[in-house]
């Protein structure tokens, strides 16, 4: 049986670090609807060109766009397995479609962990956060320096710091994500596939409390 396993949590939270370690030690593909959206930006696609306006203000890009997007990388032959989403669903009606979409490929999402911290520890975070341009991999100036500063440790790519990590669109974001999401968490709480971990703690930490939940022994 397939392991869909979606990870919730606000912007800043960890949330993009622990998937791939995640991802990684379960061997499924790490599926992050915000990486997505930053590729079609870059190969300046159609679809990028539509989410660049919503993405540069820290607003959700519209449901249609974004279910469309992630059916089509659900179906992609990887994927046979299982997945864990990150940053999608973000909102009910995703979430609907998420369960619509699985169940035409006989699964389901198996487990929800919700990290969660502070606002004031989000916005901390993300305004320190540097990212690596060929792979996404994630550095903090302060809690996870790279040996060589703006320099990837893992691929020697060089680090930038996201448009949307700008002060004012952080905290928008985090906004966002308390107003249009939170719902989210009652809906999986609902359904008993909520888990909540505490996400302002070690990166270590947070990861074997990930393993705890998603490979119970
Ligand atoms: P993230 O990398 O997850 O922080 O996402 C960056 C931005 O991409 C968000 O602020 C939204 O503009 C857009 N985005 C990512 N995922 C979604 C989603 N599931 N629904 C709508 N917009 C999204």
């Amino acid at each position: 049986m397939a392991t869909y396993i979606v990870l919730l949590g606000p912007p800043g939270v960890g949330k993009g670090t622990q998937a791939k370690i995640l991802a990684e030690r379960l061997a499924i593909p790490h599926i992050s609807s915000g990486d997505l959206f930053r590729e079609n930006i870059k190969n300046q696609t159609e679809l990028g060109r539509l989410a660049q306006a919503y993405m540069t203000k820290g607003e959700l890009v519209p449901d249609e766009v974004t279910i469309g997007m992630i059916r089509a990388r659900l179906t992609m032959p990887d994927c046979k397995g299982g997945a864990l989403l990150d940053g999608f669903p973000r909102t009910i009606r995703q979430a609907e479609a998420l369960e619509a979409l699985l169940a035409e490929f006989g699964g389901r999402v198996s487990c929800v962990p919700y990290l969660t911290a502070e606002p004031a520890v989000l916005v901390d975070r993300l305004s320190g956060r540097w990212t690596c341009r060929a792979q996404g991999h994630i550095f903090h100036e302060k809690y996870n320096p790279p040996q060589t500063p703006g320099i990837c440790d893992l691929d020697g790519s060089e680090l930038y710091q996201r448009e949307d990590d700008k002060r004012e669109t952080v905290e928008n974001r985090i906004r966002v994500y308390f107003e249009q999401t939170a719902p989210l968490v009652e809906y999986y709480r609902r359904l008993g596939r909520l888990f909540e971990i505490n996400g302002d703690q070690p990166i270590e930490a947070v990861t074997a409390a990930l393993l705890a939940v998603v490979n119970p022994s």
